[in-house]
């Protein structure tokens, strides 16, 4: 089974609850643990894992013979993320950070000046502790295209699953495409939450993009505390759900939480015994 861990926004607790749940689930049963946010991964950091790069991630970009440019500028009037600048009657400049490799540019140039060339976006890297099996990706600063990683990830994910009782997937915060492809490839969503008109708003978008993406979800509430839960489970009942775990706000939690090690809790053990039992 592969579940997403994901976020509406960040500083939920999305990575502390995921690394929490991989380490007890591993305890008894077979986890790998995906760190999906490739812009800002660090459950490698809570973990204390050293990471092993596997492999380096590559786009295509276009590679330009200025000796065959007619210097017509159409590349530069095509190109979306504005990486050509080209004006009429003077060489194309291109600048290789802003290039998605979508293409436009090498089918629209009339004299066929454009041909393909790689750049590096990103790495892969493994990993192992605490029994838990864990890869990530991390996207080069600057580069602008991180779903190549995703996708990536996902691909190596497809050629081992079948190794693993549960595979958890750590995604990054938002709604954007990364997260939409991490979810997509999920079977089940856990949404973490906090009790504040914010955590509420954004937990709000992830549950529509489940509801868009049929995928099941469940909340929960992360820095639980009674007199503010209502905030969360008013918005609740709109989606017939109810809150489906809570993580108290408690010293214990935030000690362990500072120190960069994964945190033990009751509450995490229930969710972890109800997880191997077929929430879903
Ligand atoms: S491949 Fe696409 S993004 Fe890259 S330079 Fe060409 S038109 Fe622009
Ligand atoms: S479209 Fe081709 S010919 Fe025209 S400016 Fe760009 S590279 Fe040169």
């Amino acid at each position: 089974m592969i579940i997403g861990v994901t976020g509406g926004k960040g500083g939920t607790g999305k990575s502390t609850v995921a690394t929490a749940l991989a380490v007890e689930l591993a305890k008894t049963k077979k986890i790998l643990l995906a760190d999906m946010d490739v812009e800002c991964p660090n459950d490698h950091l809570i973990l204390s894992i050293k990471k092993k790069e596997i492999k380096k991630i590559e786009q295509r970009i276009p590679e330009f013979d200025l000796s065959k440019c007619s210097k017509c500028g159409i590349c530069g009037t095509v190109c979306k993320t504005k990486a050509i600048v080209s004006i009429k009657d003077k060489e194309p400049i291109f600048i290789p950070e802003q290039c998605n490799g979508c293409g436009a540019c090498f089918i629209t140039c009339p004299v066929k000046a454009i041909s393909w060339d790689k750049k590096e976006i990103g790495k892969i890297y493994s990993g192992k502790n605490y029994r838990v099996d864990f890869i990530s990706g991390e996207l080069k600063i600057r580069e602008p295209v991180s779903e190549f990683i995703v996708d990536e990830i996902k691909e190596l994910i497809e050629k081992i699953k079948k190794n693993y009782d549960f595979i958890i997937l750590d995604t990054a915060a938002g709604t954007h495409c990364d997260v939409i492809s991490s979810l997509d490839y999920c079977n089940n969503v856990l949404a973490i939450t906090e009790p504040s008109p914010l955590g509420m708003h954004d937990v709000e978008l992830i549950i529509k993009l489940c509801l868009k993406l049929k995928k099941p979800f469940e909340v929960i509430l992360n820095r639980y505390e009674k007199e503010n839960e209502h905030i969360i489970t008013k918005m609740l009942k709109k989606y017939n759900k109810k809150i489906f775990a809570r993580i108290p706000y408690k010293k214990e939690i935030m000690e362990q939480y500072s120190k960069g090690v994964p945190i033990e809790d009751e509450s995490i053990k229930k969710i972890t015994e109800i997880i191997k039992n077929g929430y879903n």
